[in-house]
């Protein structure tokens, strides 16, 4: 896709700072580092993100990551990684050709902070939502 920045990173037209690279999947430096390493792994095939994959598409990218996240824990010193991928605007995502962010992770205030609102468990609310989440799965 000519408008899309990540295909034209693939392509070459835009430099990048890259980590890894196989016929199907680069993995480059965040122009913006939200910490030290900070990586994203793409597939070189332009997809929307992940709730756009089929099955070919998700193995042959995220079976990249657990390689490139250790690789990039030894180069950095990071004791961590926060691994992320966000879909749709409502969660974050900005650039619309599917990315994981591997975010290497160094102490309490290394300037990333990912928090979830805690609520007391509701068990018949949580089986019913899992009953309705396994239907929509095999369907
Ligand atoms: P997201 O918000 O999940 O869509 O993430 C998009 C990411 O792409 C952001 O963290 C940006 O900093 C990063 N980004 C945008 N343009 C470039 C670029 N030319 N090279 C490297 N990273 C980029
Ligand atoms: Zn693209």
């Amino acid at each position: 896709m000519d408008n899309c920045i990540f295909c034209r990173i693939v392509s070459g037209d835009i430099p990048s700072s890259k980590v890894y690279e196989d016929d199907e999947v680069l993995a480059f430096l965040d122009i913006s580092q939200a910490t030290k390493g900070h990586t994203l792994v793409i597939p070189k095939q332009h997809v929307r993100n992940v709730l756009e994959m089929d099955e070919d598409a998700a193995s042959t990218v995220f079976s990249r990551v657990p390689k490139i996240a250790r690789a990039l824990k030894k180069a950095t010193g990071a004791s961590g990684m926060n691994i992320i991928a966000n879909n749709e605007e409502i969660a974050g995502q900005t650039v619309f050709h599917a990315h994981i962010h591997l975010v290497p992770r160094y102490g309490d205030k290394d300037g990333l902070a990912i928090s979830y609102t805690e609520h007391e468990p509701d068990f018949e609310a949580l089986a019913k939502l899992a009953e309705t989440i396994k239907k929509e799965i095999s369907a």
